[in-house]
């Protein structure tokens, strides 16, 4: 017997086909929409014999009617190359994805989760970051429609839910890696695995001393899903990430050590308003949600560099 009905907008992208997976394989049936901007077909095609999976190539810019039980709206490109490429483009895919989403969870009455983000808090001036803090952001860098986009979907999700009692839920994702992410994705740790294994330069930004906190795809997806199941008054937003923090010159030096390679590391320029520092204060997940990552940086890294050793 059928769970759910539960739809995964952005469910052909790197976290999105992982929560796909988890969702169908505890008997629910899951509706995919994604319009393949930065995900791929390559990530679900394992589903598409499954008959409670369905995939929809739709823009959640435009509106979109369906019945279901539950909304994961991740839908939004995650890398910064990606979502700075088309800069309009992405602001209006979280603005105008979260009014369509919300419209639609209010009209069917389902509960709504938002896949916000660590860069709410921008280049944060208190460490770790808890979510009481409102962060600091530059409204007009490069950076912008990403960041601005995210705080004011959170700003659709939580107003959503005070005026018209639509049942949300944010959660605030920290770094998060692992298998499925594009190998052009341009994220910092498929970008020095795929140079390490290819024996080429590894790329690092500045002096490479920023930090960052590196989350296993497999601990955020659990984390959606405790979040997701978590009592309706509880809406977050709650920190989703693992508070082991790094520079970024550390984990080069990992991916080199794990990999074997002959890379030299080479120092290119910092881009414009890149975070200093980054590291998830979990106290409330843990409290809330009993919640806390089990997968550390050395092994969540060697899995993700099978699989990219698997595909190139
Ligand atoms: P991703 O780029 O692999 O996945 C995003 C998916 O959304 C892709 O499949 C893409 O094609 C789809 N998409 C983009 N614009 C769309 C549109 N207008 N209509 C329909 N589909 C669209 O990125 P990801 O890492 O899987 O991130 C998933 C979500 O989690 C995003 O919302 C991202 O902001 C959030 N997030 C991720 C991280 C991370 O470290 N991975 C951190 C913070 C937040
Ligand atoms: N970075 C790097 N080399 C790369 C890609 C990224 O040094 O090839 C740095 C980037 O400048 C940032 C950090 O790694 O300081 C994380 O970058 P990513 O794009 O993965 O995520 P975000 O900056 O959004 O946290």
């Amino acid at each position: 017997m059928i769970k759910k009905k539960v739809l995964v907008t952005g469910g052909a992208g790197f976290v999105g086909s992982h929560l796909c997976d988890r969702l169908l394989s505890e008997g629910n049936e899951v509706v995919c929409l994604d319009n393949y901007f930065t995900g791929q077909k390559q990530n679900i095609v394992h589903l598409l014999d499954n008959p409670f999976f369905e995939l929809i190539r739709h823009d959640v810019t435009m509106p979109f009617f369906i019945e279901v039980d539950e909304i994961f709206n991740l839908a939004c490109p995650a890398s910064p190359i990606h979502y700075q490429y088309n800069a309009i483009k992405t602001i209006k895919t979280s603005v105008m994805g979260a009014i369509n989403m919300l419209g639609l969870a209010k009209r069917i009455k389902a509960k709504i989760l938002q896949a916000s983000t660590s860069e709410v808090y921008g280049d944060p001036q208190i460490h770790p970051q808890t979510e009481s803090y409102w962060g600091h952001v530059n409204p007009i860098g490069e950076r912008s429609c990403y960041d601005e986009g995210k705080r004011s979907a959170e700003t659709l999700f939580v107003n959503y839910n005070k005026q018209n009692n639509v049942k949300i839920k944010i959660i605030r994702i920290f770094n998060t890696y692992g298998p499925r992410m594009h190998p052009h994705d341009g994220r910092v740790v498929s970008n020095f695995i795929v140079q390490a294994l290819q024996n080429n330069d590894i790329t690092i930004y500045g002096d490479g001393q920023q930090t960052r906190s590196f989350q296993y795809v497999d601990d955020l997806i659990e984390g959606m899903i405790r979040m997701m199941a978590s009592d309706d008054s509880f809406t977050g937003p709650v920190n989703i990430g693992n508070p082991n923090e790094f520079t970024i010159l550390q984990l080069a030096e990992l991916v080199i050590e794990l990999t074997n390679s002959k890379s030299n590391i080479v120092r290119m320029p910092l881009p414009p308003d890149d975070p200093t520092q980054r590291q998830p204060n979990i106290d409330l997940a843990k409290k809330e949600l009993n919640w806390e990552p089990k997968i550390q940086l050395r092994e969540g890294l060697q899995q993700t560099i099978d699989y990219f050793a698997s595909i190139i």
